[in-house]
């Protein structure tokens, strides 16, 4: 398929047909193909004599050099993810959703640069830039995430970069992605953004203007919390430079994972509409109960977000928040504690629902947080929500 015809096809098909290359899963000497490729492990690879080890560019991309350089599973998760997001000219794969992030913070930032980052970002992502990036030299300002073109007053000369999350994975604001990267366009800064949340099914990041677009591939993309990992999908401007860096800091991914979340990936389509829909029907219940203070969720319609959501997202996932009115903690854990569910852990976006109690007002610098009641996060998975909701209103029985 040529590079045009792939992005003529809509997204659901690209899902399906990404990665999929005769060489990596047939050989004519068997008569035929599998589906998928069989798992490549490998550290070691063999030539057939010294002029063809000598012969074989190192820097490839495709094809097999050494077990760090990948195999067919790391390509075909890779090129489907790349055929996700239409003008990206490819994708590197780290450990973990938070290796990648830093990867790409350290590949883009010397000493001496200034970073903007997003006052709603996932923890660990502040945590980089206070440590490692602060001990490099790299100066960082938080911003509020409502900013939108105010951004432009926070720029300053040694600006390089600019990083979003949108929604925020706590507090669920919606960023005026366009209007912020059209700013970085004109002043030739890079921007970044975490699109964990939305995947390029719902929000197709480059396309709105973003270089780099970040996954953790542990949450929707994998979708059956079995495996870790993450993603950076970027333009041709950026990705040489990325490139060099991942090859320079050495993240391996494994096959064995590639192929689970590759596996995963095929059916993004379906469990996202699913996740989404779901919910949607728990959010809309929970808006009606008289223990809610609020939902935080940029798909109701009275969410402060919903107005950009709509314009620049294709639907929701299934991560939502809302508070516990006029109640103390110790109320919010005998809620959490009650649910039987929801699975009382770290990480979403797989197919079983979980929950977690959050306090977004410890992590935020440039805004503040000022909501008393506490707050809860749910991510909603493929059960049937009238049983999540009966779940819940013994969540609230023991509040
Ligand atoms: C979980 C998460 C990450 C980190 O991903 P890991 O794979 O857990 O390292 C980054 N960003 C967001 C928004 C996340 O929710």
């Amino acid at each position: 398929m040529s590079k045009n015809d792939e992005e003529s096809l809509r997204p659901a098909t690209r899902l399906v047909q990404g990665g999929r290359r005769p060489e990596w899963t047939g050989d004519p000497r068997l008569g035929g193909a599998v589906v998928n490729p069989p798992v490549w492990r490998a550290s070691t690879i063999l030539y057939d004599n010294v002029a063809d080890l000598k012969a074989r560019g190192h820097a490839t991309h495709d094809k097999l050099y050494y077990g760090r350089r990948g195999t067919p599973n790391v390509w075909a998760l890779a090129d489907a993810l790349t055929d996700l997001e239409p003008g990206a000219e490819g994708t590197l794969l780290y450990p973990s959703g938070v290796a990648a992030n830093s990867a790409g913070l350290l590949a883009l930032l010397s000493p001496g640069d200034h970073l903007l980052m997003v006052d709603s970002a996932y923890e660990p992502t502040r945590a980089f830039c206070n440590g490692m990036l602060a001990r490099m030299g790299v100066r960082t300002t938080y911003y509020d995430p409502l900013i939108g073109a105010g951004i432009a007053d926070l720029l300053t000369d040694q600006t390089k970069l600019i990083f979003l999350e949108s929604p925020g994975s706590l507090t669920f604001e919606v960023q005026d992605v366009p209007a912020i990267t059209a700013i970085a366009r004109r002043r030739g800064i890079v921007t970044m953004l975490d699109n964990t949340w939305a995947t390029p099914l719902l929000f197709p990041a480059l396309a709105h203007g973003v270089d780099v677009a970040m996954m953790s591939l542990t949450k929707y993309a994998g979708g059956h919390s079995d495996a870790m990992m993450g993603s950076l999908t970027a333009t041709r401007a950026v990705w040489p430079k990325l490139r060099s860096a991942a090859y320079q800091l050495g993240q391996a991914v494994s096959p064995d994972d590639c192929a689970m979340m590759l596996r995963g990936l095929r059916t993004l389509d379906v469990r996202m509409a699913r996740h989404g829909e779901n919910g949607l029907a728990v959010a809309n219940w929970l808006a009606a109960r008289a223990e809610v203070g609020r939902v935080l969720h940029p798909a109701l319609s009275g969410d402060p977000g919903h107005a950009l959501w709509k314009r620049d997202f294709n639907g929701t996932s299934g991560l939502f928040g809302f508070t516990l009115k006029g109640v103390d903690e110790a109320a919010r854990t005998r809620f959490i504690d009650a649910l039987s569910h929801f699975g009382i852990g770290f990480s979403w976006g797989g197919y079983e629902s979980l929950v977690v109690p959050s306090d977004p007002a410890t992590i935020r610098s440039a805004t503040l947080w000022t909501d008393p009641d506490p707050l809860v996060r749910l991510s909603i998975g493929l059960e049937d929500p009238a049983d999540l909701i009966a779940d819940l209103e013994r969540g609230f029985a023991a509040l």
